[in-house]
């Protein structure tokens, strides 16, 4: 399980993490999880992997949290995971076990999960946050469900993919990022943008008031002996990552 940070380019200041997960193959070395994720997810073998995901995930807050570093690490939560009606047991129960708050896990939802059942998911979402976790929306806007899902779900952050927006007009991409913020605020959400991979778009998503952002530019998906390494430097001022002089005003 690798972890890539979350860094809010306002306050300067690593923000959070997102969990996911690698396959070291003994052969091919790292397969990257684009290639055997959506395979399992046919499967229940998808909720197995995911476990084990939030059960390591869980062990390094842990050993994080003695250390001085808190972050907050989000995970990802497959639709399969949500076909489970013990899920927010399961969650709380594992949280508990590492003794860490449930505000420490955060939930990747991805907006597709919505479409098969959305009364379930409904009831799910709610039953998550009632016992403390905060929910994120993962792929805000590459699907085609997230405003009507919005109306009916209470959300605490929606996470925007970059990528969703390239080859399109840019100053068109710019207006839809700004009004995907404007809302969310509005609805009392957060954003994150992902995939951010230059100063330019770091500067432009400051300046449209994106709440934290995730990608490349800040730094790749890092082991956790890594990440830890770069929170224990920046402690609770990360350095900054980009020259002064490219910030916005
Ligand atoms: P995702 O949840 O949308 O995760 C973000 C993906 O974007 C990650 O790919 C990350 O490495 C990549 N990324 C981060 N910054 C940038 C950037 O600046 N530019 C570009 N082009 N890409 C960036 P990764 O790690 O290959 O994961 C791919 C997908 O596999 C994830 O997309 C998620 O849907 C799934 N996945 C990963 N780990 C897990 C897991 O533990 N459980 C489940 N169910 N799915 C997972
Ligand atoms: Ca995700
Ligand atoms: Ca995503």
């Amino acid at each position: 399980v690798w972890f890539q940070p979350q860094y809010d380019y306002q306050t300067k200041a690593y923000t959070g993490a997102e969990a996911l997960v690698r396959w070291r193959h003994p052969h091919k070395g790292m397969i990257s999880p684009g290639e055997f994720v959506p395979l399992l997810e046919h499967s229940s073998l998808i909720t197995r992997v995911d476990r084990f995901v939030w059960e390591k995930t869980c062990r390094c807050l842990r050993a994080w949290q003695d250390a001085g570093i808190a972050v907050p690490v989000s995970v990802n939560i497959s639709r399969m995971d949500l076909c489970q009606p013990d899920l927010p047991e399961t969650l709380t129960e594992l949280v508990r076990q590492n003794g860490l708050a449930p505000s420490q896990l955060r939930l990747e939802i991805t907006e597709s999960a919505y479409v098969d059942k959305p009364d379930r998911l409904i009831a799910q979402v709610n039953q998550l946050r009632d016992a403390g976790f905060s929910v994120e929306m993962d792929d805000f806007g590459s699907g085609y469900s997230s405003l009507n899902m919005l109306k009916d779900i209470r959300i605490d952050v929606l996470k925007l993919d970059m990528k969703f927006l390239s080859g399109g007009e840019e100053s068109r991409g710019r207006q839809i990022v700004q009004s995907v913020v404007d809302m969310a605020h509005r609805l009392d959400m957060r954003v994150i943008a992902e995939g951010v991979e230059t100063a330019q778009q770091a500067r432009e998503l400051t300046a449209l008031g994106c709440d934290a952002m995730q990608g490349y530019y800040f730094s790749r998906p890092l082991p956790p002996e890594e990440l830890e390494k770069i929170l224990r430097a920046a402690g609770a001022q990360a350095p900054q990552p980009a020259p002064a002089a490219m910030m916005p005003s």
